[in-house]
């Protein structure tokens, strides 16, 4: 019999070798190998006969090898397989093909699967996928034949570059389900699985690797069939019950109950530059209430690009402020921190609040004495970077830490980030009063602010762990940026419009891609940038600014960018976030093609921020993807920016949605974000369902076996991780 957590070399048909290729594919037990699910099925039930192929229809055909051989044209070696079924013939080619010159033998038996096209008038299988049956010895053919023909069957991946068939896949996965403990632990509470209908876990095992009889092949590839939703809920039910128990835990500690009396009202209104929006009236509501509650806030402020959180956030501040505590506000970059210092001091300052800015590039001196600010308690706000605010500093009495996170984390990244700095001011004050340390410390608050709208789906999942408030309302008196593509050639054209609108007393930006501040990427956007500078635009004020620039002068630039001295600002992604310039109201983005969607999107929110008429030209050069082309005409069709978020995460998936593969977000073996939506919207509730009970539905021991289920599914995705 074999367990789940049993390894994999003891499935038979398994060594020592070949659980090595598995592990290379994250397949180290029984629980991973019967995890692996085909990616698609094929139904072999009857399979069509050559006469009956449907042209420019996918076709799954059994037939007996004839010939083949590997033919060269001018363009590129192409191999032909003619397979026949009695008198029938059916030809199959491949392009470049060349790597399967030895692959075939006259009389074999194989699978075909593929598109049916018109060859000169004949039916043929263009790239078909394909699968040569009954190869091993005769006395197993006859059993593992069964798995193979007459049936619906399921498709692998291969893996261990192709060492692992499809069809290896097949018998070994039989083989452990054949062995699979009959008596695996129900771990979702029955009601649940009553209410929803799901088969037991064994029987969903089963049935996913082996449909059962007339089971619709259009269920089984939109993974619609009960087997199937039964895993895809699984999956997700897990990961909402640890991300709902994370959210409690939250809540159980103690936090700090901030006062909201008439004082600290007043001092907020004192501070605002125009009438908040009804979105931010809202989202400040909702924040203001967390930090009434003597637990830690763990909130979430989502909002397009020039929806308004910054104030929002210094209004959050003030209620600390105002309450005798600290507030310290990370930015991912120095220009975006720069960026906010410079609107803290213009909106706070003259309330007379006490804002110090941290930055890496100051020296050693004058940051020792801004530290000590910090630990004597006399700097109010303190703004930095991530990396200043998170291991230097010693806050005498921190309240609110403002996490402006540009959706660079994930949920355990960030639970981490958030665990440091709730204990950066503790230490002091856990070494240095012993007197009072049966007194449990309370925990400062803390507001994730984050720029890119983020697709319900991914928010429930990468930021389960916090409440959540949307800023869905865009400031008055904004007109829509008008978006248009151009190619390369009109690039004349082009730089003609920026004349006029900075003739006109308007400001433009000339975005180029340098995405990692890459050398060769630099050298070809300072040229661009000397060409814009000395031949086109010879008497504008035309200025540099990227990464790899020292800090002052970066500052220098904005500076005088933000007060119109500079009128065209040739620039790489570093002015992506945050920067804040109403009076620019061109943006030109060459080769537009080469960004990504939520990247474009976020660099075209830095215009159409004052009331003038904005507009982006994105310029393509070469050839563009048909990806590309998406996005591209996403950009002109639409400026919504959660429009945009789907089908950016359409488009990359979730794992690339973020930019890299982030640690912190699950990436899930059956669960689909993009086509499961509907299912983690009810795993969501079921799992804080779970964990408001016992009552009359679900028992004690059911929750019990569902946290320990959590548990070792959350170890397996995160590592070593402490949940419940
Ligand atoms: P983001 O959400 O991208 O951080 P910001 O906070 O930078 O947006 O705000 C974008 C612009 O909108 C800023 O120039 C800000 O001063 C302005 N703004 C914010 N709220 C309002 C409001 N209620 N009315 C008018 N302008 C506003
Ligand atoms: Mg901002």
């Amino acid at each position: 019999m074999l367990e789940p957590s049993t390894p994999v070399q003891f499935v038979k048909g398994i060594g020592p070798k070949l659980s090595e290729i598995l592990a290379n594919k994250g397949i180290q037990t029984v629980d991973d190998l019967v995890h692996y699910l085909p990616f698609r099925y094929e139904d072999r039930q009857n399979p069509r006969g050559i006469a009956e192929l449907q042209l420019g229809e996918m076709g799954t055909l059994i037939a007996e090898v004839r010939t083949s051989g590997l033919f060269r044209t001018r363009r590129m070696p192409i191999f032909q397989l003619t397979v026949g079924q009695g008198r029938n013939r059916l030809k199959c080619i491949w392009f470049n093909g060349s790597y399967l010159r030895d692959k075939f033998q006259p009389g074999q038996l194989v699978a075909l699967y593929g598109k049916v096209d018109l060859n000169r008038g004949e039916p043929q299988l263009v790239n078909p996928e394909f699968e040569i049956l009954g190869e091993e010895d005769k006395a197993e053919e006859k059993a593992a034949e069964s798995l193979e023909v007459g049936r619906i069957v399921p498709i692998y991946e291969s893996a261990g570059q192709g060492k692992l068939t499809s069809r290896w896949f097949r018998k070994i996965i039989h083989n452990a389900l054949k062995d699979l403990t009959p008596d695996l632990p129900e771990a979702i509470p029955a009601a649940i699985c009553k209410r929803l209908n799901l088969p037991s876990a064994r029987k969903a095992l089963w049935e996913v690797h082996w449909p059962i009889e007339g089971e619709s092949l259009l269920d089984l590839q939109s993974r619609r069939t009960p087997a199937h939703i039964r895993m895809i809920f699984e999956e997700l039910f897990f990961i909402e019950l640890g991300l709902e128990l994370k959210r409690r835990e939250q809540k159980a500690k103690t936090g700090i109950a901030f006062e909201l009396n008439d004082r600290v009202r007043e001092a907020i209104k004192k501070i605002l530059p125009f009438h908040p929006t009804g979105a931010q009236k809202r989202a400040l509501k909702e924040i203001a209430s967390d930090m009434q509650k003597p637990f830690p806030m763990r909130r979430l402020l989502q909002g397009d690009v020039g929806s308004g959180k910054t104030l929002v956030a210094f209004e959050a501040a003030i209620i600390a402020i105002e309450n005798g505590f600290q507030v310290g506000l990370m930015a991912p970059t120095e220009i975006l921190a720069q960026q906010h210092y410079f609107s803290a001091r213009r909106i706070l300052e003259p309330s007379g609040y006490r804002i110090v800015l941290l930055t890496g590039s100051l020296e050693e001196d004058r940051k020792r004495e801004i530290r000590r600010h910090i630990a004597q308690g006399s700097a109010q706000l303190v703004i930095g970077t991530h990396a200043l605010i998170e291991h230097k500093v010693d806050f005498a009495k921190p309240g609110l830490v403002i996490v402006d996170e540009q959706h660079r984390f994930g949920v355990m990244q960030r639970s981490k980030l958030m665990q440091k700095t709730a204990e950066s001011g503790n230490d002091r004050v856990g070494t240095g009063a012993p007197a009072r340390l049966a007194e449990p410390i309370p925990e400062a608050d803390v507001l994730v602010m984050t720029a890119t709208p983020i697709p319900r789906t991914l928010a429930l999942t990468l930021y389960g762990d916090l409440d959540i408030s949307v800023l869905d309302e865009m400031p008055p008196g904004r007109t829509p940026i008008v978006t248009r593509r151009v190619g390369d050639e009109r690039s004349d054209e082009v730089w003609q419009f920026v004349r006029k609108q900075v003739a006109a007393g308007h400001q433009a930006y000339v975005v180029y891609p340098v995405i990692e501040e890459k050398e060769s990427e630099l050298k070809a956007a300072m040229k661009m940038y000397g060409e814009l500078s000395k031949r086109v635009l010879p008497d504008l004020q035309v200025a540099v600014l990227h990464g790899r620039m020292e800090a002052d002068l970066k500052e220098q630039v904005m500076r005088l960018f933000q007060q119109g001295k500079i009128q065209v600002l040739v620039s790489t992604t570093v002015i992506e976030v945050g920067v804040d310039v109403p009076n620019a109201t061109v943006m030109v983005v060459e080769h537009a093609e080469r960004f990504g969607l939520a990247q474009l999107h976020q660099l075209r929110g830095r215009i159409g921020r004052g009331a003038a008429k904005s507009y982006c030209v994105l310029m393509t050069g070469g050839k563009v993807s048909e990806d590309g082309e998406r996005r591209l005409d996403a950009l002109v069709r639409t400026n919504d920016g959660f429009q945009i978020a789907e089908l950016d995460l359409e488009l990359r998936g979730p794992g690339e949605f973020f930019g890299t593969r982030q640690a912190g977000l699950p990436s899930f073996q059956v669960a689909s974000l993009i086509r499961d939506r509907d299912l983690l919207e009810i795993a969501k509730k079921d799992a804080a369902a779970v964990l408001s009970a016992p009552n009359s539905e679900i028992s004690q021991t059911e929750i019990e076996r569902a946290l320990w289920q959590m548990r070792t599914r959350w170890q397996k995705t995160y590592g070593l991780v402490e949940v419940g």
